[in-house]
């Protein structure tokens, strides 16, 4: 029999399920619930319980299924690629052709199998509701074929070669139930409880309906008739299990609450709320950064915390996303917080993984790009355990000469270090073949951990005193987890059916990262006796005395999920009334709310909502409906805390101390304490060694060597704009060196209209645009336009949201003012374009500049060359701000750099010359901040022109040809290699903070500059 319990807001069924399960025989009942913490809690309560997935197994153990292969999710994304790349071949795919191959396609599509798996529709429901979907085009009646085809392949695969993904794991354990039902045996338990779900999918609810025909089964559902708005992610799940369950009317116990936080999970989205006046259960505060906003937090814990209001384990802590708030295990240990939170880090980001990325990454290199990838891999300070080898030798070695072959470079290493073990790699690393089966790859890659004999040395080190434990177990548990890593994954190719499949060694290092990623490394213990620190999506039924909700920002919490572009909403909302229930971006809000919800229905006496905002992200609209029921609940704003005698950390108090110039009572404090007081001082006053101010030289060195000597127009731009903001974006995040595009971002609407000018420009190469074709030009730029903008959707490089239409048609416009604009150019002049997307800085094409007897290597894309006579022009398109022309050879080094990249590579070979160059401003649709050499004899451009600079104090210094402009781009580089080998990398934007800046978080230049928002200054 199935029973129905709906639970009201804040309350819990558990208690009540836990009591009539211990009135049972231990394994006649079985507690299934939804998070380990139930599981948990039943268990010490000496009910037996487990999740969902062990109860499928049991079911499929039940009927001697003993060995299901579920496969992962990578061998569901082998499956649908093959399956994909075999429909093509066929020449099923119309739609889809063009994205076979593609890797976003592959997910969302993979995602799109799962989510039709777990709406329990067979590969014939769906093409039968794809058959009756009224008003579908031509092009979307294919999508939906091959849809379908697609389905139909994929669950064939995985019932002829007998392997399961999640929904059908469940699904299989549905039908077992099923034929265990018509043969009328029995199950091992008399009662199933569940508890802890907001929702099941369609295979669950089928067992859950099996299991009431075997057995007594009860089902708490939090659910209130009257408050639609606040579950809205229930109704599904209500609905389904109405049609058969008896609906219990047990009395379940309230929570202890206070006034405040009762009306507030009794009113939170209900039809009725009338505000009342808040008492002390419940505040709002407002801080001014992340930073700010935990350390406010922890410092009210811990004030809590000395009171002995409370203890340790009734704190909660509660975060939307746990990655948004990596920093608090640090300062949890800061301010001398016990916590409950597994300090981890993913093997992708472990130092052996990365030196493995770096070894496989130099296979298929070749020459100088190959010896600077070995140079890399030397480098990597892990090398002096692993290899044994000096490091240091290495970088000053690969510093000195110019090793355009990896080979003199090993080998001069090898004669200057006698380093065996790098002999013996140097071996193995050659056998890696750049196109090999997966378990071949991997098979290398474990013989090369194993002989490097890593784990045995690092632990022969922490013995001898010269590594830390910490430093041990993260290269220890690496290894570990790297062997399994390797061991597991041709395992996945074998389930996916590509296990012969010959793949490229590049393949082969974006697979392993990829899996690297998702596996996490425990880094400390998990405390089991401090606050909790908590995701708002595993709530379901923590109690806590007081929660701290942190992070009540838009887009952050409530935290929305893209709308999915393979199927859209509104055709997830028409194929809901066809019968196939696919999850939409609205069941993500109604989910979100829910997880408030249990987060506020957490705290018993005292409940804190915390938030920031910045120019991107405003305050949550949850803010404003918990505002909204109480007459008198204000937003406080928290501000730091700067009193030394307040402090709360050691690093407080540091901080307050050095602020107060109080050297002297530093050095009276712990051993330590005035070293550790001048520290501050010295951050504060930007010392050597401080905010980006390389003073060790070995560390300089090393930091040259990874900026290394290719260099783009934007790289170069970068440190021009903001040495910090360089040294966090191209060293400490390992950006590429050299980058492969230098100037499009594919999400960008912007790089739309470079695509679709370059297709419409390519075509009319040499030509005249003249006005009088105005009608059948328009029409060609629009359709290269629809066509553009559809395969940028579909690729998923653009986001069909909402102001889809309205967006598309402002492009459309801003072409149309383009195209009138390059008409008007194309007659007023005589240049005409010759070329677009020229790639400069590869192959052939090399730019190689001698900057003070050291050589750099510029890269870059010209969008644009036209030509008149031997003159030549370059174009570079805009869709943000043009560069001012103050700007040129300073912040401003595209311009130049693209004009003598142009004249050698290009103009040269014509036997012509560059003339200028500038912008095309998209935005206004015309050209704008142009600059021509003041000599330029064939300057008869139809658009206004400026041919000088401006040096730093404000003198105009006249550019007369390409000789004159290298060697000003020459002085500029020098200054900036010269400044880089200085560790010069301080905080200095020269026109204020890039909006987007990576470093924003950590820079201190707003705590550097003197009375910058009323915050301290240098004295
Ligand atoms: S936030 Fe401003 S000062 Fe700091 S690194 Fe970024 S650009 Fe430079």
């Amino acid at each position: 029999m199935l029973h129905l319990l709906c639970v009201p807001a804040g309350s819990s069924a558990s208690e009540i399920f836990f009591t009539k399960a211990m009135q049972q025989e231990y394994g006649r009942t079985m507690l299934v619930t939804s998070s380990t913490f139930l599981v948990q809690k039943a268990r010490m309560q000496g009910v037996n319980a487990a999740n969902f997935d062990y109860l499928a197994n049991a079911v499929l153990r039940q009927r001697g299924r003993v060995r299901v292969r579920r496969i992962s999710r990578r061998a569901q994304e082998l499956i649908v690629g093959n399956l994909l790349q075999s429909l093509q071949e066929k020449g099923t795919l119309v739609y889809f052709a063009k994205l076979v191959g593609k890797k976003g396609f592959l997910r969302s599509v993979t995602s799109l199998m799962d989510q039709l798996g777990s709406c329990g529709v067979t590969p014939d429901e769906i093409a039968n509701a794809f058959l009756h979907w009224d008003g579908r085009s031509g092009n979307y009646r294919q999508k939906d074929r091959e849809t379908a085809e697609l389905y139909r392949e994929y669950i064939g695969y995985l019932v002829s070669h007998d392997v399961y993904d999640v929904a059908g794991m469940y699904r299989l354990a549905a039908k077992e139930l099923e034929t265990l039902l018509q043969s009328g045996s029995a199950l091992p338990w008399d009662t199933l409880f569940f508890t802890g779900f907001y929702q099941f999918n369609a295979w669950q609810l089928a067992i859950i309906r099996s299991l009431s025909r075997l057995c007594d089964v009860w089902v708490a559902l939090p659910y209130e008739a009257g408050r639609p708005d606040l579950y809205g992610a229930m109704e599904f799940t209500y609905g389904d299990l109405m049609r058969q369950a008896v609906l219990e009317h047990i009395e379940i116990p309230e929570p202890q609450r206070t006034a405040s936080l009762k009306h507030l999970i009794k009113t939170l989205r209900a039809a009725e709320a009338k505000p009342v006046p808040s008492d002390p259960g419940i505040e709002i505060w407002q801080t001014d950064d992340r930073l700010e906003e935990i350390r406010t937090v922890l410092r009210d814990i811990k004030q809590v915390l000395r009171k002995q209001h409370v203890k340790a384990e009734e704190v909660a802590v509660v975060v939307r996303r746990m990655e948004d708030y990596s920093g608090l295990r640090v300062l949890c240990d800061e301010y001398g917080i016990p916590a409950q939170l597994r300090d981890s880090a993913s093997l992708a980001a472990n130092p052996v993984f990365r030196c493995i990325v770096l070894l496989l990454s130099s296979v298929p290199l070749h020459g100088r790009e190959k010896a600077e990838s070995w140079s890399d891999f030397l480098t990597q300070p892990l090398q002096r355990i692993a290899l044994g080898l000096p490091t240091q030798t290495a970088a000053e070695m690969a510093k000195a000469h110019y090793y355009t072959d990896y080979k003199t470079f090993l080998t001069d290493v090898l004669r200057e270090t006698g380093c065996t073990a790098l002999q013996n790699l140097w071996e193995a690393v050659e056998e890696i073949k750049p196109e090999a089966a997966v378990q071949e790859y991997c098979e290398k890659v474990l013989g090369i951990l194993s002989a490097t004999e890593l784990k045995g040395k690092a632990g022969q080190l922490y013995k001898e005193g010269k590594i830390t434990l910490a430093g041990f177990k993260n290269i220890a548990c690496a290894q570990d987890a790297l062997t399994l890593l390797l061991q597991n994954l041709p395992q996945e190719y074998l389930a996916g059916g590509c296990e012969h499949k010959l793949i490229t060694c590049a393949d082969f290092t974006e697979a392993l990262t990829e899996e690297a990623e998702k596996v996490s490394l425990t880094l400390q213990p998990e405390n089991q006796e401090g606050i909790a620190v908590l995701s708002a999506v595993n709530l379901e039924e923590a109690a806590f005395k007081q929660v701290y909700v942190l992070g009540l920002r838009e887009y952050e919490f409530p935290h929305f999920k893209n709308e999915n572009w393979l199927y859209s909403d509104s055709e997830r909302a028409d194929l809901a009334a066809l019968g196939v229930a696919l999850p939409s971006s609205a069941d993500g809000y109604r989910e979100d709310i829910r997880f408030f919800a249990n987060a506020c229905a957490a705290a018993s006496e005292r409940l804190v909502l915390t938030f920031f905002t910045d120019e991107d992200q405003g305050v949550s609209p949850y803010i404003g409906e918990v505002e909204s029921l109480f007459t008198d609940l204000k937003i406080q704003v928290r501000k730091p805390e700067r009193e030394s005698s307040a402090s709360l950390s050691r690093t407080e108090l540091e901080l307050a101390l050095a602020r107060a110039g109080q050297a002297a009572f530093l050095q009276q404090l712990t051993e330590g304490g005035a070293e550790a007081g001048s520290s501050d001082r010295k951050r504060i006053d930007n010392a050597a060694g401080w905010n980006g101010n390389l003073a060790d030289q070995a560390l300089r060195l090393q930091v040259v060597q990874q900026i290394g000597d290719r260099f783009s127009a934007s790289k170069l731009e970068t440190y021009r704009g903001c040495p910090f903001q360089f040294l966090v974006s191209y060293v400490w995040q390992q950006q590429s060196v050299e980058e492969a595009e230098e100037d499009m971002d594919p999400m960008q609407r912007g790089s739309l209209l470079h695509k679709v000018l370059e297709i419409f420009i390519s075509r009319h190469l040499r030509e005249t645009l003249q006005a009088a074709r105005w009608e059948e030009l328009w029409q060609e730029l629009d359709t290269i336009f629809s066509e553009t903008w559809h395969a940028f959707a579909e690729e998923g490089q653009l986001y069909a949201g909402d102001f889809w239409q309205h967006d598309q048609e402002q492009q459309r416009l801003l072409l149309q003012q383009w195209l009138r604009k390059e008409i008007y150019y194309s007659e007023a002049g005589v240049m005409r374009p010759i070329c677009t997307e020229k790639d400069f800085g590869r192959g052939a094409d090399q730019m190689l500049l001698e900057i003070e007897g050291r050589q750099i290597f510029l890269n870059g894309k010209i969008d644009r060359i036209d030509q008149a006579g031997d003159a030549f022009y370059i174009t570079d398109y805009k869709s943000g701000q043009v560069p001012k022309k103050a700007e040129l050879l300073d912040t401003n080094l595209q311009l130049p750099l693209y004009i003598l990249a142009a004249d050698r590579l290009v103009a040269a070979k014509e036997g012509g010359a560059v003339i200028g160059g500038g912008y095309y401003a998209l935005k206004d649709g015309e050209r704008k901040e142009s600059f021509l050499f003041a000599d330029a004899q064939d300057g008869n451009l139809p658009w206004q022109t400026y041919s000088e600079m401006t040096d730093a104090d404000g003198t105009k210094i006249p550019i007369n040809d390409i000789t004159v402009l290298q060697e000003k781009v020459k002085q500029v580089l020098a200054d900036t290699l010269r400044r880089m080998e200085q560790g010069d990398f301080k905080p200095a934007p020269s026109g204020g903070c890039d909006a987007y800046c990576p470093a924003a978080k950590i820079c201190r230049y707003r705590l550097l500059k003197p009375d910058q928002d009323g915050e301290e200054g240098h004295e």
